[in-house]
């Protein structure tokens, strides 16, 4: 998910082309304004923290971009290319580490497990918003 700020900024287009580079395919994708409901769902396992409420404010602060994105070893994949949580930790190359400062607004996120993508990409999509058509890395699986 390209978060409020990363969409203020102009960045999507960056963001994408960094999976799509990668070799990664891009199966479902929509731009939304995230309901109250879903950012807390998507967030549950933060309930309570001190950053989770204004971390949920922060999330329904603007439309955010959402896909579903599928690849060999993907998460693993995705959260390199993401880089750490933090984005003064995030690795040089990683796009929180180019592009952001904040963590709280740390530009994308990412699911952290096949179990919690199966669950999020339910928030967001509808099983006939989600495509399968062959792009070449079936090939490296
Ligand atoms: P992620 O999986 O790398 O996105 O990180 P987490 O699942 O641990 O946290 C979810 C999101 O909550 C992060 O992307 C940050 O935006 C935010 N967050 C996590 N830890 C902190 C924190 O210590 N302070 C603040 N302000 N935000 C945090
Ligand atoms: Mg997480």
């Amino acid at each position: 998910m390209i978060k409020p700020n990363a969409v203020k900024r102009g960045l999507i287009g960056e963001i994408i082309k960094r999976y799509e580079q990668k070799g990664l395919k891009v199966v479902a994708m929509k731009m939304i304004k995230m309901k109250k409901a879903q950012a807390e769902e998507l967030y549950k396992v933060h309930q309570g923290k001190d950053f989770y409420q204004p971390l949920i404010e922060f999330i329904l602060s603007g439309p955010v971009v959402v896909m579903i994105i599928e690849g060999p070893r993907v998460i693993e994949a995705v959260r390199s290319i993401n880089g750490e949580t933090d984005p003064l930790k995030a690795q040089a190359g990683s796009i929180r580490g180019e592009f952001g400062i904040s963590v709280r607004k740390n530009i994308v996120h990412a699911s952290d497990s096949i179990q919690s993508a199966e669950q999020e990409w339910k928030i967001f999509f509808e099983e006939n918003e989600i495509f399968e058509y062959l792009c070449g890395f079936e090939n490296e699986l």
